[in-house]
């Protein structure tokens, strides 16, 4: 009988270490459970609480490297019913040693593979963090409680943080301003506007992007995205104001967390069980791109909307500017269609128009003050600095550079 329980010190061969980690198996309640792994001369054996045991022969071993973090290891037995990993950093090399180079083929192409995916991955990795605090919240209060309670009994700090990673993460299609004669007029608006946010704790930080795209979103948290090409496109301060208050409605009503919880949800937290992240990554991937940041429900938007009214409204800003833009757009929708993103994702004018005015026409009447910019310097300035020509690089957009479509029919299906 082999000496199992060796260590280094005694014969510096076989080595017996043991690592916190986990295991995967039909007949565990969960199908999962917490183990203790040994890494004995010829096989891996992890015990659990209950006294539970499992082995897996280093002959069998399949190995993974990946789950959320991308660095738990993952091995299996010869049929797949056994599922051992641990995220200790030191098990891959103990493994590799108790194994006597039996695993060192299977774990060199893992580690190779792992660090190929771990600059993609670092990208996102810490808005998944988020992402995954929210799945994991989501199930803690029951998805069946519905997303969006389930999104309002989370702190805003998430948003936060989640929106802040979002924006390091996201690709930029242009260079941000940072010329003071084109943001400081842009804040102000925003600063007006945040005095009556629905909820607080949220950080309006502005930035301003270079780009002749027609765009402007605002990330969960309150990270307000403003293309220069929606302050070239808009008539006036209103117009322009109209889309900000809009935008940071959907921030202060957490509709990307509703939005992100109701993609990732259940899905990702399977994902994350099996220690898949391709899934994950689509999703966190999808959501962090300008093109589909606003693909929000017709209901979101409506909501929206009419926040975005009610905050003008408080801000003493004439809401007008609101229905007002959607005439414009409405008119210039068909020319230039691929810089248009804001239009493509916000669709079906005809009904904004009549629901931000019938919201308009019930509001108490209120002296309006002016927006304290001069808008023609603004826009001159942003024209100076501006590129002036579409980005019409991102062909993602196709489906909704068919002005033909119906506007109804584009709904959810733009930077898809
Ligand atoms: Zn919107």
């Amino acid at each position: 009988m082999p000496a199992l329980h060796q260590t280094a010190d005694q014969q510096g061969v076989f080595v017996t270490q043991k690592f916190s980690g986990g295991v995967f198996h039909a007949d565990l309640s969960d199908g999962r459970a917490g183990v203790e792994i040994e890494l004995l001369h010829s096989h891996l054996c992890a015990s659990t609480a209950d006294g539970d045991a499992f082995v897996i022969p280093y002959e069998e071993c399949q190995l993974e490297i990946g789950g959320y973090t991308g660095k738990m290891l993952f091995c299996r037995n010869a049929d797949r019913s056994v599922t051992l990993f641990s995220e200790d950093k030191q098990f891959p090399k103990a493994l590799a040693l108790a194994a006597g180079g039996r695993l060192d083929d299977q774990l060199a192409s893992q580690l190779s593979k792992a660090k190929g995916e771990s600059r993609r991955g670092a990208i996102f990795s810490f808005g998944l963090v988020a992402a995954t605090l929210i799945v994991l919240v989501s199930l803690y209060f029951g998805i069946r409680a519905g997303a969006n309670r389930v999104t309002q009994s989370l702190p805003v700090s998430l948003d936060r943080e989640l929106g802040k990673a979002a924006y390091q993460a996201m690709p930029k299609e242009g260079s941000e301003i940072t010329d003071p004669l084109v943001t400081e007029p842009i804040q102000s608006i925003v600063d007006r506007l945040a005095d009556h946010a629905k909820v607080e704790g949220m950080d309006f930080e502005l930035h301003v992007i270079d780009s002749a795209t027609v765009n402007a979103y605002c990330l969960p948290g309150g990270t307000m995205v403003v293309y220069t090409g929606l302050i070239s496109a808009a008539e006036s301060p209103g117009q322009l104001a109209a889309v900000i208050s809009h935008e940071m409605a959907h921030a202060t009503l957490r509709h990307g967390l509703s939005r992100i919880s109701q993609t990732l949800g259940l899905t990702a937290a399977v994902s994350l069980l099996i220690g898949d992240t391709a899934g994950i990554m689509a999703a966190a991937e999808e959501f962090f791109t300008a093109a589909s940041i606003n693909s929000y429900s017709r209901q979101q938007e409506t909501e929206a909307d009419l926040e975005g009214v009610r905050m003008l409204h408080a801000a003493a800003i004439d809401p007008s500017g609101m229905p007002s833009l959607f005439e414009l757009l409405k008119e210039e929708h068909g020319e230039l269609p691929e810089a248009l993103v804001w239009v493509s994702t916000h669709p079906d004018h005809a009904s904004r128009i009549e629901e931000t005015q019938n919201m308009i026409d019930s509001l108490p009447a209120k002296p309006y003050k002016p927006i304290d910019l001069d808008w023609e310097a603004l826009k001159s300035r942003v024209a100076g600095d501006s590129t002036k020509k579409a980005d019409v690089s991102n062909s993602s957009n196709e489906s909704s550079a068919d002005s033909t479509v119906d506007p109804s029919e584009l709904e959810q299906e733009n930077g898809s």
